[in-house]
């Protein structure tokens, strides 16, 4: 076994690596970037390198630095993760070159399955099932278009060199081909730094399951069963579990070795994942239907490893490790059992009402459920952020991973629900609530899964309300009470309402709710509090707090537990049932406010304008696409507000924007 090595990442999986390396007692290197200074990641290690600027590009993509460090440090070896480096054969061939032990596959088998179109021929080539389409080396846009009609609409358009659910069109006529291929092309340019595309029947309502692939450097292979990761938003995993739900022995036994000769096929060793999208030609109830077609293979651990973890109860990164260092595996496919059931959600800095438009921040408040590790009793949390820490711009938004194992699949997702209601986060818009609704959702919970179940459930997902404006107002002015109680007992000379001894005395306190003003009257009676709210009838209000701060609210028949975090003007509620944010507006602080903002249209966030639609001047109408900007490895499009005439631009693309600089101007 290594001595040290250096983790060429940031974040969880750094500091998923670290705790594993340290439990085997082997030393860690962490490398990091000036945003990350005084990251998670670089504590979790025993050392730790500066490599550059906060750009990926100028730090964690920078590997003769990287490997400076490790030869440096007297690293052996280099993990690397998963995103950055870790599918990079000129860094896994560049290890070996300098001595050091890259942990993952031999370079040779990352180029094999590093384009997706190259890798397809491949697996022709070694019978496992591919989806019809088109993955061939040309590329005139005619030809491409061809092809398309050929295979018929819908077809998917893939960037060959993409990943992370980027550089994918779905076109659904032919009419709509043309226009597809050349924004595809335009993102798998920007991002991959490669335009090849291939082409691909869309499968109708699939489901993604994929399977774990461990091979040795001794020739050895086993598969550690399937995940199932059909929930998705745009292409990427919201929710992962193991086993997948009603899959048939004979059907995993399939794509277990299917899974294994595609990785035989190419010398693979180490972790890796080779991903199928599964048609169910027999609906949700004949899962003994199933077809599965290869998509493509991640060379790397992959982000939802811990659910595999949970149901075979190993440590894939020790595997890692021990495959690394010329072990042969530790377990062979007889001796591999599945227990259980285990589910990860993932959770991210972003608006799921904003069509999940990436957010950043500070993580003001960041309370997590109980951190059971890798014996999971209650609940895994898989991090690389503390309270306190930004979530910036620079990279990617997950902010953590949940992780539950149950005896049963109902279990798992009950355990998942209680772990995240009390997952509380302020400070930036996260996916929590979101990820809640979906684990409620009728296909969710009764496992009627496949990539569309986010849109097919949307009415239940998005812009919900679970404690409800009157419970939400009701914790808000428990709340308000509380503290100014407590202020009594600490200052006498505070006491604000001292007008109580002359019999019932009311006042009113103004919120803002969800961008309305709500009117809130409060009466103190001999009895007790009473409210009401907007233009309800007024209703008993009592309330408890315990030690922990959390305050059992009873509003009329209403009663809910709540912990509430105050940031400035605005009341973060957290309940069993949901979760909120309420603003009481010191009325002070804005006076002198005003002006509108409009004929403005800002950034929604820092990031880069990819192009411009329209020039100065120009006419536009309501919803008609203005600009077109990356941030956070995605894509955001801006449209018009309002009809009206484009006065200025003010940025050029290619440019650098900050979050709410004026793009344009629109004049009406
Ligand atoms: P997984 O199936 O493990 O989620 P993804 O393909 O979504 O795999 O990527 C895993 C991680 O690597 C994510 O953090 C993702 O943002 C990042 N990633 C993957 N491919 C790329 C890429 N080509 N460029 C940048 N980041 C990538
Ligand atoms: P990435 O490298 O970005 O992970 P994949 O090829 O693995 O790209 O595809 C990502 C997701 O896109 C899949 O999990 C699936 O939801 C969807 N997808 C990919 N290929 C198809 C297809 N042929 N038909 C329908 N959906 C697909
Ligand atoms: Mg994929």
């Amino acid at each position: 076994m290594f001595d040290k090595i250096l983790i060429a990442n940031r974040g969880e999986i750094a500091c998923r690596v670290a705790a594993t390396a340290r439990r085997m007692g082997v030393k860690t290197v962490a490398v990091y970037s000036d945003a990350d200074a005084h990251a998670k990641h670089v504590s979790a290690c025993d050392e730790a390198v500066h490599i550059g600027a906060s750009s990926p590009k100028e730090s964690y993509l920078q590997w003769q630095r990287i490997l400076d460090a490790a030869k440096a440090t007297g690293a052996q070896a280099v993990h690397p993760g998963y995103g950055f480096l870790s599918e990079n054969e000129e860094f896994a061939q560049a290890c070996a070159d300098n001595g050091l032990v890259f942990i993952g596959p031999p370079a040779s088998a990352i180029k094999a399955m590093g384009l997706k179109a190259e890798s397809k021929r491949l697996m022709e080539s070694a019978s496992v099932p591919l989806v019809p389409g088109y993955h061939g080396a040309g590329q005139d846009p005619e030809m491409l278009h061809k092809e398309a009609d050929r295979i018929g609409y819908p077809v998917l358009i893939k960037a060959s060199a993409g990943g992370g659910g980027k550089g994918m069109r779905a076109v659904q006529k032919t009419e709509e081909f043309a226009a597809a291929l050349e924004s595809c092309k335009r993102e798998a340019i920007n991002s991959f730094g490669d335009d090849a595309v291939l082409i691909e029947k869309y499968v109708q309502r699939p489901r993604h399951i994929e399977i774990q692939v461990f091979g040795d450097a001794h020739g050895n292979y086993v598969y550690l069963f399937e995940r199932d990761c059909s929930v998705q938003r745009r292409h990427q995993k919201v929710l992962e579990e193991a086993p997948a739900p009603g899959m048939p022995e004979s059907i995993r036994a399939a794509m277990g070795e299917a899974a294994v000769n595609a990785a035989r096929a190419v010398n693979y060793v180490g972790a890796g994942t080779v991903e199928f999208i599964v048609e169910q030609p027999g609906g949700y109830e004949r899962p003994d239907q199933m077809k599965f077609y290869f998509m493509e293979m991640n060379t790397r651990l992959q982000v939802e490893h811990p659910v595999t973890e949970a149901i075979t109860g190993l440590d894939l990164v020790e595997w890692q490790l021990r495959v690394a260092s010329g072990e042969p595996l530790p377990l062979e496919q007889d001796d591999l059992l599945i227990e259980g059931h285990a589910i990860e959600a993932r959770i991210c800095a972003e608006n799921p009402d904003k069509n999940f438009l990436p957010a950043t921040g500070t993580l003001k408040i960041y309370r997590k459920p109980a951190h059971a590790s890798f014996e999971i009793d209650v609940v895994r949390v898989d991090d690389g952020v503390r309270e306190g820490d930004v979530i910036s711009p620079f990279y990617d938004s997950m902010i953590a991973k949940l992780i539950v194992w149950g005896e049963t699949r109902q279990e798992a997702l009950a355990k998942l629900d209680a772990a995240l209601a009390a997952t509380h986060i302020a400070g930036l818009q996260t996916n929590v609530q979101f990820l809640r609704h979906v684990l409620a959702s009728e296909s969710f919970s009764q496992a009627k899964l496949d990539t569309a179940l986010i849109q097919r459930e949307s009415d239940q997902l998005f812009k919900q309300d679970k404690l409800g404006a009157q419970m939400v107002v009701a914790a808000a002015v428990a709340q308000t009470v509380l503290s100014e109680r407590q202020a009594e007992t600490h200052d006498p000379f505070s006491r604000r309402d001292g007008f109580r001894s002359h019999g019932t005395a009311s006042r009113r306190i103004d919120f803002e709710y969800k961008g309305q003003p709500v009117v809130a009257k409060l009466r103190y009676l001999s009895d007790g509090l009473q409210l009401a709210v907007g233009d309800q009838d007024a209703r008993p209000l009592a309330f408890s707090a315990d030690a922990q701060g959390r305050l059992d609210v009873r509003f009329g028949d209403d009663r809910q537990v709540v912990q509430i975090y105050k940031i400035g003007e605005v009341a973060h509620v957290f309940g069993a049932r949901g979760a909120a944010t309420i603003t009481e507006p010191d009325v002070l602080s804005h006076a002198g406010e005003g002006g509108g903002e409009a004929g403005r249209l800002t950034a929604p966030m820092p990031g880069k304008v990819v192009s411009i639609a329209v020039k100065a001047g120009d006419k536009v109408s309501k919803g008609q696409l203005l600009v077109v900007m990356e941030a956070m490895k995605m894509e955001h499009t801006i449209a018009a507000p309002q009809d009206g005439v484009v006065a200025e631009l003010l940025f050029a693309p290619g440019e650098q924007v900050t979050e709410g600089a004026e793009l344009l101007r629109l004049a009406s």
